[in-house]
């Protein structure tokens, strides 16, 4: 898991669990490599879900309740308006299987963590009574995902609307008896109706309600009920730009963007902060919109300034210098490297979208990156709360060791470990149900998710919200411990060296060794250090 922060923060903690959301949730920022904050000379923001942080689960009803009237308007029965969105529902970063219409959750490799057909969850215990069932989905419990076509992730914020959406249609196409429910889809009379092409319906939804506005226009009908206002926005931008550059990178379009920064930084006479109020684009060196990431952080397109009065494009590529305050379409991250004068390893990009934002910009261009999580404050605040599971789970591990402790490659006996096994499964599963229905955005049990994973690999810092900086000065060094190489030490180590290779064990102890050896630091599995295993040796 990625559970570490540097060793200052941890006092925040008691701090953090008292507040429930993830906006407020001050202090805690995880180190995945270090990072010397001095060394930034740039900090680039995302805007949707980075500097505006949509209210869940407010926003995400309104994108639930577009999204099936557009599918009741290209024809889906009208009683799919009966669902409402439910947040405890969905987690980010499950993979819809498109083929037989099933939300998976898997680990990085593409092992099944959970399955759900609609709602109903499919079993893959060894002693579960409907092990048929997942096994004639996934019969090696796994799934190929570089299966595009068939295997889609739903990894954004924006995806969790779609993703509870698929369940819903599952659900009711299964339980209405006008459909006979198939593997691959339903039958309807002689019409058949593929999970593809669901799928391809639902996409189209998301598009539509996206791309055409609709969801924009309601937001800005009421920004109060859809967008999180905070006096420290401001106030940590303000402090970024006086040791740094502030940009702004969006895929929204100008208006939108205008609109809900105007919204963002103005607070009147209201700013208790004591920060002068002050125009937003002020904040910012370097402001684009339409951006279209992740072609932005690749071969992009033309770039073009924004007349700010009107919101037109003026005609041409823009190629004169960087005017502060000025906006610009389109372009790319060279582009952005260029107008600012710096170079990728300067920049400290935010965001929350893990593959547009933070793969691409990490991978093509090695800029810095944040990813902003807010689910994080909520996995905190279980991780904390739920102690005593992870603790059982722990024990559970131990325990299966201390079976398999006095055998060896020659031993012909079989510890039961059934009843450990389901135990473990029970710990987990109720575990999973503190975040909700799906579970951990990180984990199951003691696995580690795809996003997790991804998390790891590409973000070198990642927090519940970009507002953590504000308990960091800007001369702050984020160490990563290097906890990956203690792990494989731990996992290699013999149970008891007593017990392994019966030559060795027959020979007399070395002089000075212990019958029974000290404990190791490093963790409670490896109580056998590799120098004692050694010392056994002649
Ligand atoms: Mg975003």
């Amino acid at each position: 898991g990625g559970w570490r922060w540097s060793d200052r923060r941890q006092r925040w903690l008691p701090r953090v669990l008292s507040v429930n959301s993830a906006w407020k949730a001050p202090g805690v920022i995880f180190v995945n490599r270090s990072l010397a904050l001095e060394k930034i000379k740039c900090f680039g923001f995302d805007m949707d879900y980075t500097l505006a942080m949509y209210k869940s689960p407010a926003y995400e009803e309104l994108g639930f309740r577009l999204l099936l009237e557009h599918l009741v308007s290209i024809g889906y029965p009208t009683e799919i308006l009966h669902y409402k969105y439910d947040p405890t529902f969905p987690t980010r970063g499950l993979v819809f299987d498109a083929l037989y219409g099933n939300l998976l959750k898997v680990d990085s490799h593409g092992n099944l963590l959970v399955c759900a057909h609609g709602f109903r969850f499919l079993r893959g215990g060894p002693c579960a009574p409907r092990r048929a069932e997942i096994l004639h989905y996934y019969p090696n419990k796994f799934i190929q995902r570089d299966d595009t076509k068939r295997f889609h992730i739903l990894n954004t914020l924006f995806n969790l609307t779609e993703t509870h959406l698929y369940a819903c249609l599952v659900d009711f196409f299964s339980n209405c008896p006008r459909y006979v429910s198939c593997d691959t889809g339903y039958k309807h009379g002689n019409l058949f109706m593929s999970f593809r092409s669901m799928f391809q319906d639902v996409r189209e939804a998301m598009d539509q309600v996206h791309l055409s506005g609709c969801l924009k226009e309601k937001t800005l009908e009421n920004l109060e009920k859809y967008v999180v206002k905070d006096p420290r926005v401001p106030l940590l931008l303000s402090r970024m730009n006086e040791v740094g550059k502030v940009f702004l990178v969006t895929n929204s379009d100008y208006k939108y963007t205008d609109a809900i920064m105007t919204y963002l930084f103005d607070f009147g006479d209201g700013d208790k902060t004591g920060t002068p109020p002050r125009p937003w684009r002020s904040y910012f060196d370097l402001i684009v919109v339409d951006t279209r990431k992740p072609l932005f952080f690749a071969e992009g397109t033309v770039l073009r300034q924004v007349n700010t009065d009107t919101g037109k494009l003026r005609i041409g590529t823009y190629t004169g210098p960087l005017q502060h305050c000025a906006v610009y379409s389109g372009g790319s991250s060279d582009l952005v490297c260029d107008l600012l004068g710096v170079k990728g390893k300067d920049i400290l990009y935010m965001g929350d979208h893990i593959f547009g934002d933070i793969l691409k910009s990490k991978k093509r261009q090695g800029w810095r990156t944040f990813l902003v999580v807010p689910e994080l404050a909520r996995e905190l605040q279980v991780w904390t709360e739920k102690s005593e599971l992870f603790e059982e789970l722990r024990s559970l591990d131990l325990l299966l060791a201390e079976l398999y402790q006095h055998l060896d490659s020659g031993s012909s006996e079989r510890p039961d470990i059934s009843s450990i096994k389901r135990h473990i499964q029970k710990v987990t599963h109720e575990m999973d149900m503190c975040y909700g229905m799906m579970g951990s955005l990180f984990r199951s049990g003691s696995r580690q998710t795809l996003f997790a994973s991804q998390v790891m690999r590409y973000a070198d810092l990642y927090a519940a919200s970009f507002l953590n900086f504000l308990y960091y000065p800007f001369s702050y060094l984020f160490r990563a411990p290097s906890v990956l190489v203690r792990l494989v030490l731990c996992l290699s180590f013999p149970p008891c060296p007593s017990d392994v290779p019966k030559p060795i064990r027959s020979r007399v102890p070395a002089p000075g060794a212990s019958p029974r050896c000290q404990p190791c630091s490093c963790s409670s599995h490896c109580r056998w250090p590799m120098s004692q295993r050694w010392n056994t040796a002649p």
